[in-house]
């Protein structure tokens, strides 16, 4: 029989463990919580659950399986998922859709192949904190792209704005095409000014200066905004969000 003293403390314990929770990963950078969150996420749930909205175009024996297993063990779990628990899960569903990788191998071409991560990409940060393109190791100087994605996914053909993060050398060949064409486009243009205000050379100046700005602002324009919001799963805030906050770059 479970005494009133006995609830009480249960439920204290429950608040100190969040708060410790909390205090600790207050002191981590965006990495290292993305490390802990993968690893609890692991411990609470397995290794082998996928978030119930990723349903993959081909069904093995062992995927079905899986599904029925997650199925009774999540049940069981969300009688009274922990602080925590809510906290992993939601942050370990929404990395699935949020981020792709690219395959740049014909960019001269202005071809981009882009696909969703891997499990096993997911939890490493491929594509997050490491560049995402397939075959660059980039952790430093990093920056989101939103990308138009168009893929094949349960009979029917899909789009969707999504991430791509890239390091500086590959963002330039996420736009390598066109930003060739824009400056043969922009050199065609100056080379018949020049001929027309051959005479005037301090237009000339203006008009590259110019050029130039335009250009600047093309790329920022590319960049997607930060400020991107989220949205809400399943209304469940309690301040969870709060702890997401810079991990999703
Ligand atoms: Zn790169």
């Amino acid at each position: 029989m479970t005494s009133f003293g006995s609830l009480k403390s249960a439920i204290f314990d429950k608040e100190e463990r969040k708060q410790q929770y909390q205090a600790h990963i207050r002191g981590l950078n965006a990495y290292d919580r993305h490390k802990k969150f993968i690893k609890d996420y692991v411990s609470f749930y397995g290794k082998e659950e996928k978030p119930s909205t990723l349903k993959l175009p081909i069904k093995t024996d062992k995927d079905t399986l899986r599904e029925g297993y997650r199925f009774i063990r999540s049940e069981e779990d969300d009688m009274d998922p922990s602080w925590e628990q809510r906290l992993v899960k939601r942050y370990y569903a929404k990395l699935f859709k949020e981020y792709c990788l690219a395959d740049m191998s014909q960019y001269k071409s202005g071809k981009i192949g882009l696909r969703w991560r891997t499990e096993k990409e997911v939890m490493s940060g491929k594509g997050q904190f490491i560049c995402g393109n397939k075959h660059c190791n980039e952790k430093d100087g990093l920056a989101s792209y939103e990308v138009n994605f168009c893929y094949f996914e349960a009979g029917e053909n899909k789009q969707a704005l999504v991430k791509l993060v890239a390091c500086d050398r590959c963002a330039e060949k996420l736009n390598y095409k066109r930003q060739k064409e824009k400056e043969q486009l922009e050199k065609r243009q100056q080379k018949q000014d020049r001929k027309r205000n051959r005479s005037k050379s301090d237009d000339d100046l203006d008009e590259v200066q110019e050029s130039e700005d335009r250009r600047r602002k093309g790329k920022r324009a590319l960049v997607s905004a930060n400020d991107h919001k989220i949205e809400e799963e399943d209304g469940d805030s309690d301040n969870i969000d709060e702890f997401l906050e810079g991990m999703f770059p």
